[in-house]
């Protein structure tokens, strides 16, 4: 007898309550995997020279946050253990030669590459941004807000945000001082940027 195998592909049509409840989850678990990403990351990193070492290593479960972060309580238990198992598949893959070190379901913003040129080291792109803009977008929804996501590129930092002329702002440079005259905190003066700019996208939408 020969073995078949069927898929079945499906379009859902959730409601307010449930399509809330999807996007919760989703970043749950991209929140979860993330986690516990970063932690295998720190584990190979110390015993990847003895590989016998390394293989005896317990890696954490989805569990272990629950106690620290308990939004996780809320979603399906079921979706952050499917974030293990595809994990340690990716984690398989890498450590059996099939595949690049699994990388973080990364986000909007380059927090890796912030985190990296700030010297934050681990904390920045801990992760819990994806989390936060997820549940953001939801509550501004249910006051009938909406959240506004700028281009990570969108020069917010470079731009004068009175007459739109640009220049390079190192770090050190705590205001911004432009040709036309504006000397502004370098924070406010990106504020405003992003802030025109969010409104500039409202209106295209
Ligand atoms: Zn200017």
């Amino acid at each position: 007898m020969t073995k078949q195998n069927k898929a079945f592909k499906f379009r859902l049509y959730p409601n307010n309550e449930q399509e809330k409840q999807f996007a919760k989850t989703f970043g749950c678990v991209r929140f979860v995997y993330n986690k516990m990403l970063a932690e295998r990351k720190e584990t190979y990193e110390k015993f990847k020279d003895n590989k016998e070492i390394l293989k005896k290593q317990k890696f954490p479960t989805p569990a272990k946050y629950k106690k620290e972060f308990s939004f996780l309580k809320e979603v399906d238990s079921l979706a952050l253990a499917n974030a293990q198992i595809n994990l340690q598949k990716a984690y398989k893959n890498f450590f059996e030669g099939r595949a690049e070190f699994p990388k973080f379901k990364i986000e909007d913003l380059n927090m890796q590459g912030m985190s990296q040129a700030l010297h934050f080291g681990k904390s920045v792109h801990d992760n819990g941004w994806g989390m936060f803009t997820t549940f953001l977008e939801y509550k501004l929804k249910e006051q009938g807000k909406q959240l506004i996501k700028i281009d990570k590129w969108f020069p917010s930092t470079k731009k004068c945000s009175c007459c739109g002329k640009e220049q390079d702002m190192p770090l050190s440079e705590r205001v911004y001082k432009c040709s036309c005259g504006l000397v502004l905190d370098r924070d406010h003066n990106s504020a405003i940027n992003i802030k025109n700019e969010g409104l500039r996208l409202l209106t295209l939408a």
